[in-house]
C-alpha cells in the first residue's frame, strides 16, 4: 500500500479555547502515523474567535482546511459537511473540545489496517460531566439500543474512524435529520469498538443544552425506530379487550351489588372504550402508511455493497478470462 491518507473532521462551535491545543495534539499524533493527513474543520457559526484562529492555522499549515458555515446548523450537519470535503482513505470524526483524545486515533488506525472498516470509540468512563448529563446519556443509549432496528453500539459518540467506502455510503444518505452514529451502524461493514475514558472538556462548556439534547434524541428515535407508531396497536388492543370484558363483568357486578351499580353510564363506558379502540387501530394503520412514506422520502439506498466479484474484469487480482470478442467482419456494402 502506498502511504495512506487520513482525514480528520472536527466540528467547531465556539471553541476558541481549544483550537490551538487540538491542533498541537493532532499534529503530534498524526505526524507519527506514517501517513499523509489533513484536518478538515467546520466552523458551525461560532460567535467567538474560533474562525479567526482556524484561518490563522490554515494560513500557516496547508494541511488545515476550514469550512465556514453561514450560521449555526448543528453538530451533525457540521460533521456531514466536513465528511463531504474529505479525501482521505480513512476518515476520523473528532470533537474539538478534546473530550475525545486524539492519541486514540493511532489505535484506530491499527484496527483499520487490520481490516476493520469502522472503528468506534466506546466511553468506558466519563469525567467532568454533570450527573444530569451522565444519567440522560445512559438512559438515552439504552433506550436507543432497545427500540431501534439497527444495532447501534451503546455509549459511543461520533468519535470514530471510517474507511473511505463507509464515508462514500454515508454521503449517499442525504436525510435531513441526521443521527450519524446510527447511519454508520445502518451501513454495515466490518465494525469494531475500542474503549477509552472520556475526559472533561479542555476549555469552555457543553454546546448541547437540554433543548438540543432532546432534539438529538428525537432524531435518533424517529430515524431508526417505528416503535412510537406501533405503541398504538397495543393500547388499542387493551381498550378493545376491556370493552368486550366490560359487558359480562358489569352484569355480574350488578347481580352481586344490586341493579343500581354504575346506573345508566354502562353504555357510555362500553361505547367509549370500543370507539377509542377503533380510532387507535386506524391511527395505527395510518401510522404504517406514514412510516412507509417516511421510508420513501428519506430515500436511503436500498442496500450497500461491500465487495463484488465476477461482474467486470478486475485487472490486478483477477485477469479477465472471457476471450475477447472478435472484431465483426465489415459488411460488404452494395
Ligand atoms: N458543535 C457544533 N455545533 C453545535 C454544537 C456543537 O459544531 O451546534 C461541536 C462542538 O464544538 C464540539 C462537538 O460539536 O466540537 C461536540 O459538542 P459538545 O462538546 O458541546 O457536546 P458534548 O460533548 O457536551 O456532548
Ligand atoms: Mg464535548
Amino acid at each position: 500500500m502506498t502511504r495512506p491518507r487520513y482525514s480528520i473532521v472536527a466540528p467547531i462551535y465556539n471553541e476558541e479555547g481549544n483550537i490551538q491545543v487540538l491542533y498541537d495534539r493532532i499534529c503530534e499524533v498524526m505526524d507519527s502515523s506514517g501517513g499523509e493527513w489533513e484536518l478538515v474543520t467546520v466552523n458551525d457559526g461560532s460567535r467567538d474567535r474560533s474562525l479567526e484562529l482556524l484561518e490563522e492555522l490554515a494560513a500557516k499549515d496547508s494541511r488545515i482546511k476550514v469550512l465556514n458555515f453561514a450560521r449555526n446548523f448543528g453538530h451533525q450537519i457540521a460533521v456531514t459537511a466536513g465528511l463531504d470535503y474529505t479525501s482521505g482513505d480513512a476518515v476520523v470524526i473528532i470533537d474539538a473540545d478534546l473530550q475525545d483524545p486524539p492519541e486514540l486515533i493511532l489505535e484506530m488506525i491499527e484496527r483499520w489496517k487490520a481490516g476493520y472498516e469502522v472503528v468506534y470509540a466506546v466511553r468506558e468512563e466519563r469525567h467532568g460531566e454533570s450527573w444530569f448529563k451522565l444519567l440522560t446519556a445512559k438512559v438515552f443509549y439504552r433506550l436507543i439500543y432497545r427500540i431501534t432496528d439497527v444495532n447501534i453500539p451503546m455509549d459511543t459518540g461520533d468519535f470514530r474512524l471510517m474507511d473511505r467506502k463507509v464515508v462514500d455510503a454515508l454521503q449517499s444518505m442525504r436525510e435531513h435529520n441526521r443521527f450519524i452514529r446510527g447511519l454508520t451502524s445502518w451501513i454495515g461493514f466490518k465494525q469494531t469498538g475500542i474503549s477509552y475514558v472520556r475526559q472533561a472538556r479542555f476549555s469552555g462548556e457543553t454546546k448541547y443544552p437540554l433543548r438540543k439534547m432532546v432534539r438529538f434524541a428525537m432524531d435518533a428515535i424517529t430515524g431508526f425506530s417505528y416503535f412510537p407508531l406501533q405503541i398504538m396497536i397495543y393500547v388499542s388492543f387493551v381498550l378493545g379487550v376491556l370493552a368486550v370484558l366490560a359487558i359480562p363483568v358489569i352484569s355480574v357486578l350488578r347481580v352481586v351489588l344490586g341493579s343500581g351499580f354504575l346506573g345508566g353510564q354502562v353504555t357510555t363506558i362500553v361505547l367509549l372504550l370500543m370507539l377509542s379502540a377503533f380510532q387507535l387501530f386506524f391511527l395505527f394503520i395510518m401510522g404504517q402508511y406514514i412510516a412507509r412514506i417516511y421510508d420513501e422520502v428519506r430515500d436511503r439506498p436500498l442496500y450497500v455493497i461491500a465487495s463484488e466479484k465476477g461482474f467486470k474484469p478486475q485487472l490486478e487480482d483477477e485477469p479477465n478470462t472471457i476471450p475477447p470478442t472478435p472484431e465483426p467482419e465489415p459488411e460488404a456494402r452494395g
